[in-house]
């Protein structure tokens, strides 16, 4: 048994709609799948009800970008309470900034002249979490790129002229959102961003996991990541980061993580909900 905990879809910048991401679930015959669309919730209860027609476990999350001693950092936020209302009062203020953001880069590509309407983008993501792939595309649906890397190449990879840093909160504060929505807290793609010096205090600051597995990670990388967990006691995930087909040929399917993982992943957090550390002495009354 198999699980792939880490997928986009239209609800954030992947492709695939709900009951896309489930068939090609289906269809590579995984147990298990978590959503982890950026800066939203939306798309776990429709995926959640397609899983459980189809026979497949789901496990809600979501993709937060944060920063640690400058570097930034993915955080996958797991079996989180997607209804949980201060949760989601926090990832709209995510959403808002994101759609600020896109203004503010269509802006600068204007005054290049290059003449992208931001609406256009926004009509092409469809979603509340808008992001720097949407922008890539809409370039590309205009014929003002060829394809969507040259649009990342010429104009939209850090410190290129329409790139647009974007606002994020700390790596605590990341971490302690997700605590509080019930959920556990996994450092995503370590060896995409490089940065193992900023794991101990991350470690220290409450992470719970981190990504050993991912389709750009190879196999020795995936080998240093799992040493670094055992290191920390850090429970191990791992996942395809599929946007569908947005980026040339699907990846899922490409990550097949032991179901064993999952379950670890769960019991910590059942352990976590049930733990003595949690109990608030309830106010006099
Ligand atoms: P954003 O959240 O708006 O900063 O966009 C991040 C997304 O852009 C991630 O899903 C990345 O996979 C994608 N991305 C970042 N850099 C590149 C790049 N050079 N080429 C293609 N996609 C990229
Ligand atoms: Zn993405
Ligand atoms: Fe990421
Ligand atoms: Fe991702």
């Amino acid at each position: 048994m198999f699980a792939d905990l880490h997928l986009h879809t239209r609800f954030s910048d992947g492709t695939y709609s709900p009951e896309e991401v489930v068939a090609q679930a289906q269809r590579h015959g995984l147990a298990a799948i978590a959503l982890t669309d950026h800066d939203t919730v939306e798309g776990c209860d429709p995926v959640g009800r397609l899983c459980e027609n189809a026979g497949i476990e789901f496990i809600t999350g979501t993709e937060l970008t944060a920063e640690q001693a400058g570097n930034e950092v993915h955080l996958l936020g797991y079996l989180i309470d997607v209804h949980q209302p201060r949760l989601l009062a926090e990832l709209e203020k995510f959403q808002v900034v994101r759609q600020q953001r896109i203004r503010e880069m269509v802006e600068r590509l204007n005054r290049m002249n290059v003449p992208l309407e931001a609406e256009r983008v926004f009509a092409l993501a469809n979603c509340k979490a808008p992001g720097r792939p949407h922008v890539a595309r809409a370039l590309v649906a205009a014929g003002l790129c060829g394809d969507p890397d040259e649009a990342f190449e010429r104009f939209l990879k850090k410190n290129r002229p329409a790139w647009v840093p974007k606002f994020k909160m700390s790596a605590a504060e990341a971490i302690k959102l997700v605590h509080e929505a019930g959920g556990l807290a996994v450092m995503a793609h370590p060896g995409l961003n490089r940065v193992d010096q900023v794991i101990p205090d991350m470690v220290e600051a409450g992470l719970d996991g981190i990504e050993c597995f991912h389709t750009k990670h190879s196999a020795p990388t995936s080998e240093h990541y799992l040493e670094i967990a055992e290191r920390f006691d850090l429970l191990v995930t791992g996942g395809s980061d599929c946007h569908g087909s947005s980026k040339g040929a699907p990846v899922m399917g490409t990550v097949k993580l032991p179901y064993r993982f999952v379950e670890k992943l769960k019991a910590r957090a059942a352990e976590r909900r049930t733990a003595p550390a949690n109990y608030k002495v309830p106010a006099n009354p």
